[in-house]
């Protein structure tokens, strides 16, 4: 019986978009045994998808005995392939022999950030993420069947219910979250529109944010910000009209589950492999000299305006919300 352990610690993003490698392994052989190692705070996610049959998970902060023991249950397993979507010193150190790692491209990357090149027999390594992934499992020409997917305890989530519009304010980096001064003047625009109840969604750092969004019309707008586990998260976007955010994991529910809405993209761009892969989101995005800046995000600009966010106004967000809801729906908002 054939063994495969996959290693991805993180972030939420790209958690969720390594979901068709567990699929197409079982797909290609469905006595194969899928192991996935991950943070714990992440396992929850992986371990409500079908085609993983289990998870090893460890805690933020890896102590020798986390690693002493995770090396004992792999030994447990008997022979198997282990692949490194990873690839960072501390999948490093957890694998010091992996049987294939994620290629990095840290080469190109960094001509994409410091000198907005990417030459032309590099493109085909600005394939959306998920599908290097596949590449590196042995999956080299992936089917449509093969698009990642939101996946819950085994369900599924595609959109459908339309109950409320989710705006999402945060981001993993400063310079990947549209400023707080256009989600104040965003909502406003947006209740005069009508339209279902809006949620916010975040982590605990938007809380503050969050509850000043709320305040706007309490009967109408409620933030959840900090209160939801990552599987009530993906079940609220996929229960949602819409979703405007930028670059985060909350992106890639919505895309997985094909909720239109908006993504805001600042200081990364589609080359580096995160860019939405369906049609029902609208990206916005602005054609600037330093974009991108940062393969993953910074916790400021290094220019101090962050122009590539800040100059995407409230009224071109609301217009291409309504264009994504026309198109999906026949209706605006
Ligand atoms: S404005 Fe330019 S330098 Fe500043 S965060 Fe955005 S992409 Fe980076």
């Amino acid at each position: 019986m054939r063994q495969v352990v996959l290693l991805r610690l993180s972030a939420l993003g790209d958690i969720l978009l390594s979901e068709p490698v567990p699929r197409w392994l079982k797909d290609e052989d469905p006595s194969c045994q899928v192991v996935y190692v991950t943070r714990q705070r992440f396992a929850q996610v992986v371990r409500g998808w079908p085609a993983v049959d289990r998870v090893l998970a460890l805690p933020d902060r890896i102590s020798t005995e986390d690693l002493r023991t995770l090396r004992r249950d792999l030994k447990l397993l008997g022979p198997h392939s282990r692949v490194d979507l990873h690839n960072t010193l501390r999948s490093h150190r957890i694998w010091p022999r992996a049987h294939a790692r994620l290629p990095k491209h840290r080469l190109q990357k960094w001509l994409l950030v410091h000198g907005k090149a990417l030459p032309a027999s590099w493109r085909k390594d600005s394939m959306p993420v998920w599908r290097r992934y596949l590449e590196l499992a042995g999956c080299l020409n992936p089917s449509e069947h093969l698009h990642p997917r939101l996946v819950v305890q085994g369900e599924v989530l595609r959109h459908g219910a339309a109950r409320h519009d989710v705006l999402v304010p945060g981001a993993g980096f400063a310079t990947k979250a549209w400023p707080e001064a256009r989600w104040l003047d965003f909502l406003p625009l947006l209740l005069e529109r009508g339209g279902p109840p809006i949620l916010i969604l975040g982590g605990a750092g938007e809380q503050v944010l969050g509850r000043r969004l709320a305040a706007m019309d309490p009967a109408r707008v409620r933030s959840l910000c900090g209160e939801t586990s990552l599987e009530e998260s993906a079940r609220l976007v996929a229960q949602a009209r819409s979703v405007v955010c930028g670059d985060t994991g909350l992106l890639h529910m919505a895309d997985a589950a094909g909720v239109p809405g908006v993504a805001l993209f600042g200081s990364t761009t589609r080359e580096l492999g995160f860019y939405p892969l369906g049609q029902r989101l609208r990206v916005l995005e602005r054609e600037l000299p330093c974009r991108p800046c940062s393969h993953v995000g910074r916790v400021r600009c290094p220019l101090g305006h962050q122009d590539c966010l800040a100059g995407i106004s409230a009224r071109q967000v609301l217009e291409a919300l309504e264009l994504s809801l026309e198109r999906v729906e026949g209706t605006s908002c």
